[in-house]
Protein backbone atom coordinates (compact mmCIF):
# COMPACT_ATOMS: atom_id res chain seq x y z
CA UNK A 1 0.00 0.00 0.00
CA UNK A 2 1.32 3.41 -0.96
CA UNK A 3 0.64 6.43 0.66
CA UNK A 4 -0.09 9.35 -1.62
CA UNK A 5 -0.51 12.98 -0.61
CA UNK A 6 -2.43 15.22 -3.93
CA UNK A 7 -0.87 18.98 -3.63
CA UNK A 8 -3.70 20.33 -5.61
CA UNK A 9 -6.76 17.81 -5.35
CA UNK A 10 -9.67 20.31 -6.50
CA UNK A 11 -8.14 20.95 -10.00
CA UNK A 12 -8.26 18.81 -13.11
CA UNK A 13 -4.57 16.88 -12.09
CA UNK A 14 -6.10 16.29 -8.66
CA UNK A 15 -9.26 15.11 -9.95
CA UNK A 16 -8.20 12.53 -12.24
CA UNK A 17 -5.40 11.30 -9.81
CA UNK A 18 -8.24 10.82 -7.54
CA UNK A 19 -10.25 8.77 -10.30
CA UNK A 20 -7.27 6.45 -10.64
CA UNK A 21 -6.65 6.03 -6.97
CA UNK A 22 -10.48 4.71 -6.91
CA UNK A 23 -9.79 2.17 -9.18
CA UNK A 24 -7.05 0.68 -7.17
CA UNK A 25 -7.59 1.24 -3.67
CA UNK A 26 -5.97 -1.90 -2.73
CA UNK A 27 -2.89 -0.24 -3.26
CA UNK A 28 -2.89 3.42 -3.15
CA UNK A 29 -4.41 5.55 0.06
CA UNK A 30 -5.10 8.88 -0.03
CA UNK A 31 -3.86 10.40 3.20
CA UNK A 32 -3.39 14.18 2.44
CA UNK A 33 -5.46 16.68 0.04
CA UNK A 34 -5.05 20.16 -0.59
CA UNK A 35 -7.22 22.55 -2.53
CA UNK A 36 -7.49 26.95 -2.55
CA UNK A 37 -10.65 28.22 -3.24
CA UNK A 38 -13.14 25.40 -4.00
CA UNK A 39 -14.22 24.58 -0.59
CA UNK A 40 -17.30 22.58 -1.78
CA UNK A 41 -15.29 19.83 -3.88
CA UNK A 42 -12.59 19.87 -0.89
CA UNK A 43 -15.67 18.77 1.46
CA UNK A 44 -16.80 16.03 -0.70
CA UNK A 45 -13.07 14.74 -1.28
CA UNK A 46 -12.76 14.49 2.37
CA UNK A 47 -15.76 12.71 3.07
CA UNK A 48 -15.06 10.23 -0.04
CA UNK A 49 -10.99 9.82 0.43
CA UNK A 50 -10.89 10.29 4.33
CA UNK A 51 -7.67 11.77 4.68
CA UNK A 52 -5.48 12.82 7.80
CA UNK A 53 -4.22 16.01 5.78
CA UNK A 54 -6.03 18.58 4.51
CA UNK A 55 -5.04 22.43 3.33
CA UNK A 56 -7.07 24.79 1.97
CA UNK A 57 -6.26 28.68 0.83
CA UNK A 58 -7.62 30.79 3.29
CA UNK A 59 -7.57 30.74 7.71
CA UNK A 60 -11.42 31.21 7.38
CA UNK A 61 -12.02 28.74 5.34
CA UNK A 62 -9.66 26.24 7.56
CA UNK A 63 -11.30 27.07 10.99
CA UNK A 64 -14.69 25.90 9.00
CA UNK A 65 -13.23 22.45 8.63
CA UNK A 66 -12.39 21.68 11.97
CA UNK A 67 -15.58 22.57 13.13
CA UNK A 68 -16.91 20.05 10.21
CA UNK A 69 -14.07 17.61 11.06
CA UNK A 70 -12.51 17.91 14.37
CA UNK A 71 -10.39 14.65 14.16
CA UNK A 72 -8.52 15.63 10.94
CA UNK A 73 -5.49 17.89 10.77
CA UNK A 74 -5.88 21.04 8.90
CA UNK A 75 -3.36 23.23 7.66
CA UNK A 76 -4.10 26.53 5.57
CA UNK A 77 -2.00 29.45 3.23
CA UNK A 78 1.51 28.74 1.50
CA UNK A 79 3.07 27.54 5.05
CA UNK A 80 0.14 24.35 5.45
CA UNK A 81 0.95 23.70 2.15
CA UNK A 82 4.92 23.19 2.52
CA UNK A 83 3.78 20.89 5.69
CA UNK A 84 1.73 18.49 3.21
CA UNK A 85 4.87 18.15 1.33
CA UNK A 86 6.42 16.89 4.07
CA UNK A 87 4.38 14.64 6.05
CA UNK A 88 6.42 11.52 7.22
CA UNK A 89 3.83 9.22 6.68
CA UNK A 90 3.64 9.73 2.49
CA UNK A 91 5.85 7.47 -0.41
CA UNK A 92 4.43 10.08 -2.97
CA UNK A 93 3.25 13.50 -3.36
CA UNK A 94 1.73 14.63 -6.69
CA UNK A 95 2.59 18.13 -7.02
CA UNK A 96 -0.54 19.29 -8.94
CA UNK A 97 -0.92 22.95 -8.45
CA UNK A 98 -0.51 25.64 -11.11
CA UNK A 99 1.83 27.61 -11.03
CA UNK A 100 5.31 28.43 -9.50
CA UNK A 101 3.62 28.74 -5.57
CA UNK A 102 4.46 24.49 -5.99
CA UNK A 103 8.08 25.17 -5.59
CA UNK A 104 8.30 25.43 -1.54
CA UNK A 105 5.95 21.70 -1.29
CA UNK A 106 8.18 20.28 -3.70
CA UNK A 107 11.09 20.90 -2.06
CA UNK A 108 9.93 20.49 1.15
CA UNK A 109 9.19 16.49 -0.32
CA UNK A 110 12.72 16.41 -2.07
CA UNK A 111 13.82 16.83 1.80
CA UNK A 112 12.18 14.25 3.10
CA UNK A 113 13.38 11.78 -0.32
CA UNK A 114 9.74 11.19 -1.16
CA UNK A 115 8.96 10.47 -4.60
CA UNK A 116 7.78 13.40 -6.46
CA UNK A 117 4.76 12.59 -8.90
CA UNK A 118 5.36 16.02 -10.59
CA UNK A 119 2.46 17.52 -12.63
CA UNK A 120 3.70 21.45 -11.39
CA UNK A 121 6.03 21.80 -14.40
CA UNK A 122 6.46 26.00 -13.40
CA UNK A 123 8.11 24.18 -10.52
CA UNK A 124 10.67 22.73 -12.83
CA UNK A 125 11.04 25.76 -14.92
CA UNK A 126 11.70 28.56 -12.43
CA UNK A 127 14.07 26.24 -9.85
CA UNK A 128 15.06 23.14 -12.10
CA UNK A 129 18.93 24.07 -11.82
CA UNK A 130 18.13 24.64 -7.76
CA UNK A 131 15.78 21.32 -7.69
CA UNK A 132 18.49 19.09 -9.66
CA UNK A 133 20.76 20.38 -6.82
CA UNK A 134 18.72 19.33 -3.99
CA UNK A 135 18.16 15.83 -5.94
CA UNK A 136 21.91 14.91 -5.74
CA UNK A 137 21.57 15.86 -1.76
CA UNK A 138 18.88 13.89 -1.50
CA UNK A 139 19.54 10.86 -3.55
CA UNK A 140 16.73 8.83 -2.13
CA UNK A 141 14.02 11.32 -3.53
CA UNK A 142 12.98 11.00 -6.75
CA UNK A 143 10.90 12.91 -9.43
CA UNK A 144 9.21 10.98 -12.05
CA UNK A 145 7.04 13.46 -14.44
CA UNK A 146 3.22 12.82 -14.39
CA UNK A 147 3.32 15.78 -18.09
CA UNK A 148 1.99 13.25 -20.67
CA UNK A 149 5.29 14.24 -23.18
CA UNK A 150 7.28 14.26 -20.22
CA UNK A 151 5.56 10.66 -18.96
CA UNK A 152 6.12 9.37 -22.86
CA UNK A 153 9.57 10.47 -22.89
CA UNK A 154 10.58 8.42 -19.67
CA UNK A 155 8.73 5.35 -20.58
CA UNK A 156 10.49 5.34 -24.01
CA UNK A 157 13.68 5.55 -22.18
CA UNK A 158 13.61 2.81 -19.81
CA UNK A 159 15.96 0.60 -20.77
CA UNK A 160 18.24 2.63 -21.95
CA UNK A 161 21.46 4.53 -21.21
CA UNK A 162 21.64 8.17 -21.08
CA UNK A 163 24.35 8.57 -23.52
CA UNK A 164 22.39 6.26 -26.04
CA UNK A 165 19.70 9.19 -26.04
CA UNK A 166 20.46 11.49 -29.60
CA UNK A 167 17.26 14.03 -29.64
CA UNK A 168 13.81 14.25 -27.41
CA UNK A 169 11.01 14.87 -29.78
CA UNK A 170 8.22 17.05 -28.20
CA UNK A 171 4.85 17.07 -29.77
CA UNK A 172 2.47 19.77 -29.42
CA UNK A 173 -1.62 19.67 -30.61
CA UNK A 174 -0.87 22.73 -31.53
CA UNK A 175 -3.38 24.45 -29.01
CA UNK A 176 -6.91 26.27 -30.31
CA UNK A 177 -5.36 28.50 -32.33
CA UNK A 178 -3.46 26.10 -34.61
CA UNK A 179 -2.86 27.39 -38.24
CA UNK A 180 -4.14 31.23 -37.53
CA UNK A 181 -2.38 33.79 -38.69
CA UNK A 182 -1.03 36.77 -36.15
CA UNK A 183 -3.69 39.15 -37.96
CA UNK A 184 -5.99 36.88 -36.43
CA UNK A 185 -4.78 36.45 -33.20
CA UNK A 186 -4.76 40.04 -32.55
CA UNK A 187 -8.41 40.13 -31.12
CA UNK A 188 -8.83 36.56 -30.00
CA UNK A 189 -10.99 36.74 -26.89
CA UNK A 190 -10.65 34.45 -23.64
CA UNK A 191 -13.71 32.16 -24.31
CA UNK A 192 -12.03 31.38 -27.37
CA UNK A 193 -8.74 30.83 -26.07
CA UNK A 194 -9.78 28.68 -23.18
CA UNK A 195 -11.66 25.95 -25.39
CA UNK A 196 -8.64 23.54 -26.57
CA UNK A 197 -8.98 20.48 -29.07
CA UNK A 198 -8.29 17.40 -27.44
CA UNK A 199 -7.52 18.08 -24.17
CA UNK A 200 -9.45 19.22 -20.71
CA UNK A 201 -7.40 21.41 -18.28
CA UNK A 202 -6.96 24.22 -15.78
CA UNK A 203 -7.57 27.55 -17.21
CA UNK A 204 -3.55 28.78 -17.23
CA UNK A 205 -2.40 25.73 -18.77
CA UNK A 206 -5.31 26.08 -21.16
CA UNK A 207 -4.18 29.60 -22.33
CA UNK A 208 -0.38 28.81 -22.31
CA UNK A 209 -1.38 25.60 -25.01
CA UNK A 210 -2.92 28.68 -26.99
CA UNK A 211 0.06 30.54 -26.84
CA UNK A 212 2.53 27.45 -26.89
CA UNK A 213 4.52 28.89 -23.74
CA UNK A 214 2.98 25.22 -22.78
CA UNK A 215 4.82 23.99 -25.03
CA UNK A 216 8.50 26.48 -24.21
CA UNK A 217 7.79 25.37 -20.41
CA UNK A 218 7.76 21.56 -21.52
CA UNK A 219 11.07 21.88 -23.70
CA UNK A 220 13.10 23.34 -20.33
CA UNK A 221 11.37 21.00 -17.97
CA UNK A 222 12.63 17.99 -20.45
CA UNK A 223 16.04 19.42 -20.38
CA UNK A 224 15.67 20.05 -16.47
CA UNK A 225 15.00 16.29 -16.35
CA UNK A 226 16.77 14.41 -18.38
CA UNK A 227 19.76 16.82 -18.37
CA UNK A 228 19.62 16.47 -22.20
CA UNK A 229 21.00 20.25 -24.25
CA UNK A 230 18.47 22.35 -25.73
CA UNK A 231 20.15 21.60 -29.53
CA UNK A 232 19.28 17.89 -29.21
CA UNK A 233 15.12 19.02 -27.97
CA UNK A 234 13.03 19.28 -30.82
CA UNK A 235 9.20 20.25 -30.82
CA UNK A 236 6.60 18.72 -33.46
CA UNK A 237 3.03 19.56 -34.00
CA UNK A 238 0.49 16.83 -34.00
CA UNK A 239 -3.18 17.67 -34.26
CA UNK A 240 -4.32 14.51 -33.02
CA UNK A 241 -2.37 14.39 -29.69
CA UNK A 242 -1.88 10.26 -29.95
CA UNK A 243 1.56 10.54 -29.65
CA UNK A 244 2.97 12.07 -26.34
CA UNK A 245 5.94 11.96 -27.48
CA UNK A 246 9.16 10.59 -28.68
CA UNK A 247 12.94 9.73 -28.14
CA UNK A 248 15.81 9.63 -31.34
CA UNK A 249 18.83 7.11 -30.33
CA UNK A 250 22.42 7.09 -31.73
CA UNK A 251 21.11 4.04 -34.13
CA UNK A 252 18.25 6.62 -35.22
CA UNK A 253 16.02 4.35 -33.64
CA UNK A 254 12.85 6.27 -32.58
CA UNK A 255 10.63 4.86 -29.82
CA UNK A 256 7.11 6.50 -29.17
CA UNK A 257 4.61 6.44 -26.30
CA UNK A 258 1.01 6.68 -27.55
CA UNK A 259 -2.26 6.18 -26.07
CA UNK A 260 -5.63 8.22 -25.72
CA UNK A 261 -5.25 11.95 -24.88
CA UNK A 262 -6.17 10.85 -21.17
CA UNK A 263 -4.06 12.20 -17.67
CA UNK A 264 -5.08 9.32 -15.90
CA UNK A 265 -2.35 7.06 -17.60
CA UNK A 266 0.94 8.90 -16.46
CA UNK A 267 -0.71 9.58 -13.43
CA UNK A 268 -0.82 6.16 -12.60
CA UNK A 269 2.26 5.26 -14.10
CA UNK A 270 4.01 8.11 -12.09
CA UNK A 271 2.56 5.73 -8.61
CA UNK A 272 3.49 2.59 -10.24
CA UNK A 273 6.52 3.45 -11.67
CA UNK A 274 8.59 1.23 -12.43
CA UNK A 275 5.32 -1.56 -13.09
CA UNK A 276 2.61 -1.25 -14.70
CA UNK A 277 -0.84 -2.22 -13.79
CA UNK A 278 -4.24 -2.56 -15.50
CA UNK A 279 -7.09 -0.62 -14.27
CA UNK A 280 -10.65 0.09 -15.50
CA UNK A 281 -9.85 3.64 -15.13
CA UNK A 282 -7.87 3.43 -18.69
CA UNK A 283 -9.11 3.48 -21.60
CA UNK A 284 -7.96 1.65 -24.57
CA UNK A 285 -6.68 3.28 -27.61
CA UNK A 286 -8.77 1.78 -30.26
CA UNK A 287 -5.68 1.81 -33.44
CA UNK A 288 -8.24 1.00 -36.47
CA UNK A 289 -10.08 4.45 -35.34
CA UNK A 290 -7.11 6.23 -36.42
CA UNK A 291 -7.06 8.36 -39.68
CA UNK A 292 -3.66 9.29 -39.93
CA UNK A 293 -0.80 10.37 -37.18
CA UNK A 294 0.59 13.65 -38.74
CA UNK A 295 3.85 15.92 -37.76
CA UNK A 296 4.86 19.37 -38.74
CA UNK A 297 6.96 22.36 -37.78
CA UNK A 298 5.69 25.11 -35.43
CA UNK A 299 4.92 28.32 -36.94
CA UNK A 300 7.21 30.21 -34.56
CA UNK A 301 6.77 33.75 -36.94
CA UNK A 302 3.46 33.81 -35.02
CA UNK A 303 3.66 31.39 -32.26
CA UNK A 304 6.44 32.58 -30.12
CA UNK A 305 6.39 30.40 -27.14
CA UNK A 306 8.60 28.38 -27.93
CA UNK A 307 11.49 30.17 -29.54
CA UNK A 308 11.32 32.42 -26.22
CA UNK A 309 11.48 29.32 -24.08
CA UNK A 310 14.41 28.10 -25.76
CA UNK A 311 16.14 31.29 -25.41
CA UNK A 312 15.41 31.64 -21.87
CA UNK A 313 16.83 28.20 -21.38
CA UNK A 314 19.93 28.68 -22.96
CA UNK A 315 20.70 31.95 -21.05
CA UNK A 316 20.12 29.58 -18.32
CA UNK A 317 20.22 30.73 -14.64
CA UNK A 318 17.67 32.59 -13.48
CA UNK A 319 15.97 33.77 -16.95
CA UNK A 320 13.67 30.26 -16.90
CA UNK A 321 12.24 31.98 -14.06
CA UNK A 322 11.51 35.05 -15.35
CA UNK A 323 10.24 33.49 -18.69
CA UNK A 324 7.63 31.75 -16.45
CA UNK A 325 6.61 34.39 -14.10
CA UNK A 326 6.29 37.04 -16.98
CA UNK A 327 3.86 34.61 -18.12
CA UNK A 328 1.74 33.41 -15.33
CA UNK A 329 1.34 37.49 -14.67
CA UNK A 330 0.78 38.04 -18.07
CA UNK A 331 -1.55 34.79 -18.49
CA UNK A 332 -3.40 35.98 -15.51
CA UNK A 333 -4.26 39.42 -16.89
CA UNK A 334 -5.27 38.08 -20.03
CA UNK A 335 -7.65 35.96 -18.21
CA UNK A 336 -8.82 39.45 -16.17
CA UNK A 337 -9.94 41.15 -20.02
CA UNK A 338 -6.52 43.80 -18.97
CA UNK A 339 -4.59 42.51 -21.87
CA UNK A 340 -4.73 41.49 -25.62
CA UNK A 341 -3.84 37.54 -26.55
CA UNK A 342 -0.56 38.89 -28.38
CA UNK A 343 0.67 41.46 -25.16
CA UNK A 344 1.32 37.78 -23.68
CA UNK A 345 4.51 37.84 -25.87
CA UNK A 346 5.77 40.67 -25.36
CA UNK A 347 5.35 40.29 -21.83
CA UNK A 348 7.44 37.73 -21.45
CA UNK A 349 10.08 39.50 -24.05
CA UNK A 350 10.53 42.52 -22.17
CA UNK A 351 10.64 41.32 -18.82
CA UNK A 352 13.32 39.22 -19.95
CA UNK A 353 14.80 41.88 -21.41
CA UNK A 354 15.22 44.11 -18.51
CA UNK A 355 16.38 41.07 -15.91
CA UNK A 356 20.10 40.89 -14.59
CA UNK A 357 20.58 37.62 -15.09
CA UNK A 358 21.47 35.71 -11.29
CA UNK A 359 22.60 32.69 -10.23
CA UNK A 360 20.04 30.65 -8.51
CA UNK A 361 21.69 29.37 -5.75
CA UNK A 362 19.19 29.59 -2.93
CA UNK A 363 15.41 29.04 -2.57
CA UNK A 364 15.19 33.04 -1.41
CA UNK A 365 17.03 34.05 -4.33
CA UNK A 366 14.35 32.20 -6.78
CA UNK A 367 11.25 33.77 -5.10
CA UNK A 368 13.34 36.88 -5.11
CA UNK A 369 13.34 37.21 -8.45
CA UNK A 370 9.79 35.42 -9.01
CA UNK A 371 8.64 38.61 -7.08
CA UNK A 372 10.14 41.46 -8.82
CA UNK A 373 9.35 39.93 -12.20
CA UNK A 374 5.86 40.00 -10.89
CA UNK A 375 6.01 43.33 -9.84
CA UNK A 376 7.44 44.64 -12.76
CA UNK A 377 4.82 42.94 -14.96
CA UNK A 378 2.02 44.35 -13.16
CA UNK A 379 3.47 48.23 -12.75
CA UNK A 380 4.11 47.68 -16.83
CA UNK A 381 1.01 46.19 -18.12
CA UNK A 382 -1.11 45.44 -14.81
CA UNK A 383 -2.82 48.97 -14.08
CA UNK A 384 -6.34 50.22 -14.71
P1 LIG B 1 -6.12 23.55 -12.16
O1 LIG B 1 -6.22 25.03 -12.31
O2 LIG B 1 -7.23 22.70 -12.67
O3 LIG B 1 -5.89 23.17 -10.63
C1 LIG B 1 -4.99 23.88 -9.83
C2 LIG B 1 -5.02 23.37 -8.41
O4 LIG B 1 -4.17 24.19 -7.60
C3 LIG B 1 -6.40 23.44 -7.75
O5 LIG B 1 -6.51 22.40 -6.83
C4 LIG B 1 -6.37 24.79 -7.04
O6 LIG B 1 -7.27 24.87 -5.96
C5 LIG B 1 -4.94 24.81 -6.56
N1 LIG B 1 -4.40 26.18 -6.36
C6 LIG B 1 -4.57 27.24 -7.18
N2 LIG B 1 -3.93 28.32 -6.68
C7 LIG B 1 -3.35 27.93 -5.53
C8 LIG B 1 -2.57 28.60 -4.54
N3 LIG B 1 -2.26 29.89 -4.64
N4 LIG B 1 -2.16 27.88 -3.46
C9 LIG B 1 -2.47 26.57 -3.37
N5 LIG B 1 -3.19 25.89 -4.26
C10 LIG B 1 -3.63 26.56 -5.33
O7 LIG B 1 -4.74 23.13 -12.85
P2 LIG B 1 -4.37 21.78 -13.61
O8 LIG B 1 -4.79 20.60 -12.79
O9 LIG B 1 -4.78 21.87 -15.02
O10 LIG B 1 -2.77 21.88 -13.60
C11 LIG B 1 -2.00 21.64 -12.44
C12 LIG B 1 -0.53 21.56 -12.83
O11 LIG B 1 -0.35 20.42 -13.67
C13 LIG B 1 -0.02 22.75 -13.63
O12 LIG B 1 1.31 23.01 -13.30
C14 LIG B 1 -0.11 22.29 -15.07
O13 LIG B 1 0.82 22.93 -15.90
C15 LIG B 1 0.22 20.81 -14.90
N6 LIG B 1 -0.32 19.95 -15.96
C16 LIG B 1 -1.67 19.85 -16.15
C17 LIG B 1 -2.20 19.05 -17.14
C18 LIG B 1 -3.67 18.88 -17.29
O14 LIG B 1 -4.09 18.04 -18.08
N7 LIG B 1 -4.50 19.61 -16.59
C19 LIG B 1 -1.32 18.33 -18.06
C20 LIG B 1 0.08 18.45 -17.76
C21 LIG B 1 0.55 19.25 -16.74
P3 LIG B 1 -8.81 25.42 -6.11
O15 LIG B 1 -9.31 24.94 -7.43
O16 LIG B 1 -9.49 24.79 -4.93
O17 LIG B 1 -8.77 26.92 -6.02
MG1 LIG C 1 2.06 18.46 -21.43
Amino acid sequence: MKNITILGSTGSIGTNALKVIKEKKDKFKVIGISGYSNFDLLKKQIEEFQPKYICIGSKSAAEELKILYPEKIIYFGDEGLKNMGALDEADIVLTAISGSIGIEATVEAIKKEKRIALANKETMVAAGEYINKLLKKYPKAEVIPVDSEHSALFQSMQGSGKNEVKTLIITASGGTFRGKTLEYLKNVTVEEALKHPNWSMGKKITIDSSTLVNKGLEVIEAHMLFNIDYDNIEVLVHPQSIVHSMVEFVDSSIIAQIGVPDMKLPIQYAFTYPDREASTALEKLNLKKLKELTFDEINSDVFKGVQLAFKAGRIGKSMPCVFNSANEVAVELFLKGKIKFLDIYEIIESAMAQHELKAIETLEIIKNIDKETRKWVYENYGRD
